[in-house]
């Protein structure tokens, strides 16, 4: 048996910090030391750093931090600290689909239960280490992520900062659930079309609350169910246009060649799944600077609800055929993103994407380097995903070092969001 002892020099009372209002907090507060064994600043790893935490931000960090009187010093023996974990491809209103099914979920479940679903997903997402995420569709929830995130920030309950991107945008006729013709079932994403409507859609859910517009660049609408594109380029084209014109950007779910190509050409910022991929595409979306978010969680996940026994079967040509993709754009320098598609799988498991892109080529210090900094640019969030003067205090400290070894990320010893302490054990004993 082992024991980690992570002690709190002062006393911090974690249960406060929880119950609102939290947003008044962090200015209130004595200023904070960290001390764990070492500092990874979102790029390079600093042993023997500590970092000092000032209200709601961080004022230094370096090998000789001083605790200055008054303030709090909090040690985290055999920790690697890092900025909070910033998830490119979340759907916070989703829960696993071996639950029951994405069909169910968007036609069944009430949204007072997606929506009490969704708090806890949120609180899981958070004490996992992850202070920011972009959900990428309410998935017919309409723009209950543009309430949650309200209620996040007001402090009403414990989550991540969230970029939201509301009901999303999908070419009529292409998205599900599907059947029953002669009636008009609810939709998983918002219907639109066409010059005159599709710029009215995207203004529309802008000034709703969305941060980002998502649309469906590709869906499996083809006359046997297979993927095949959906809006044209210049229908994706006008939806770029109209999102810059308000400073916000556009992702694109797009996974056969065709859509991925219209959707870069159309100005997109990141594609999201992109599994048919090829070295022409990713080495045009590595000269546009497109990122590149693989979710391999998404595919690995649905694959064992499917049957297949990971480490048991042999693998199956899905996940064999992702594994070549995600070398590819790998190999063609595409900037990589941290997007999992979590909601497909449990919430809080976000560190399996990261542990996915390590086992398909990635080493674990650049997988570490694009949960936070890598992100955190592609997402053009310039106060997070570093350690620096100024910057958001959203930091975590996981026992080991996951630049040697990802699975470190599952260890989660203390989450701070923003100066607030919402995750930190006292003693750990294992
Ligand atoms: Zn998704």
């Amino acid at each position: 048996m082992r024991r980690v002892a992570l002690a709190l020099v002062a006393v911090l009372s974690v249960a406060a910090f929880l119950t609102p209002p939290l947003a008044a907090q962090a200015a209130d507060r004595a200023p904070i030391v960290l001390r764990p064994d070492r500092v990874f600043d979102g790029e390079r790893m600093h042993d023997g750093w500590a970092v000092l935490v000032d209200g709601s931000r961080i004022v230094a960090a370096g090998p000789s931090i001083p605790t200055p009187a008054g303030g709090t010093e909090v040690r985290l023996p055999g920790t690697t600290l890092l900025p909070g974990l910033i998830e490119g491809h979340s759907h916070l209103l989703l829960h696993p689909y071996n639950e029951t099914s994405w069909n169910d979920q968007v036609l069944l479940e009430s949204h007072a239960e997606r929506v009490a679903r969704a708090t806890v997903h949120a609180r899981a997402t958070l004490m996992a280490g992850v202070t920011t995420v972009r959900d990428l569709g309410s998935e017919g929830a309409g723009y209950a992520d543009v309430g949650l995130k309200a209620a996040i920030d007001k402090g009403v309950i414990p989550g991540p900062r969230m970029l939201v991107s509301g009901p999303a945008l999908v070419a009529t006729g292409s998205y599900g659930p599907k059947g029953a013709p002669e009636w008009s079932l609810p939709k998983g994403a918002e219907e639109a079309d066409g010059h005159d409507g599709l710029i009215r859609a995207t203004r529309n859910q802008m000034g709703r609350g969305v941060d980002w517009v998502k649309v469906y660049a590709d869906y499996r609408w083809g006359p046997n169910g297979e993927a095949s594109a959906t809006f044209t380029e210049d229908e994706l084209r006008l939806v770029v246009e109209v999102a810059a014109s308000s400073g916000r950007r556009v992702v694109a779910h797009a996974a056969t060649p065709e859509g991925m190509m219209r959707a870069i050409r159309a100005g997109v910022r990141t594609i999201d799944h992109g599994d048919g991929g090829t070295p022409e595409i990713f080495a045009l979306m590595a000269e546009k600077h497109v990122g590149f978010c693989p979710t391999l969680a998404a595919g690995d996940a649905i694959t064992q609800y499917g049957g297949w026994r990971r480490g048991v079967d042999p693998e199956p040509a899905r996940i064999t055929r992702k594994r070549e993709t995600f070398a590819m754009a790998l190999s063609s320098g595409v900037p990589m993103c941290f997007g999992g598609d979590v909601g497909v799988y449990p919430h809080g498991e976000n560190y399996r994407e990261l542990e996915l892109m390590v086992d398909y080529g990635m080493t674990a210090s650049a997988v570490v380097q694009v949960a936070t900094s890598g992100n955190a640019d592609i997402f053009e969030l310039s106060d997070r995903g570093r350690i620096g003067e100024g910057l958001l205090a959203d930091l975590v400290a996981v026992e080991g070092d996951p630049t040697a070894d990802i699975t470190a990320l599952r260890r989660v010893m203390f989450v701070m969001k923003g100066g607030d302490v919402v995750r930190a054990p006292t003693k750990v004993e294992r």
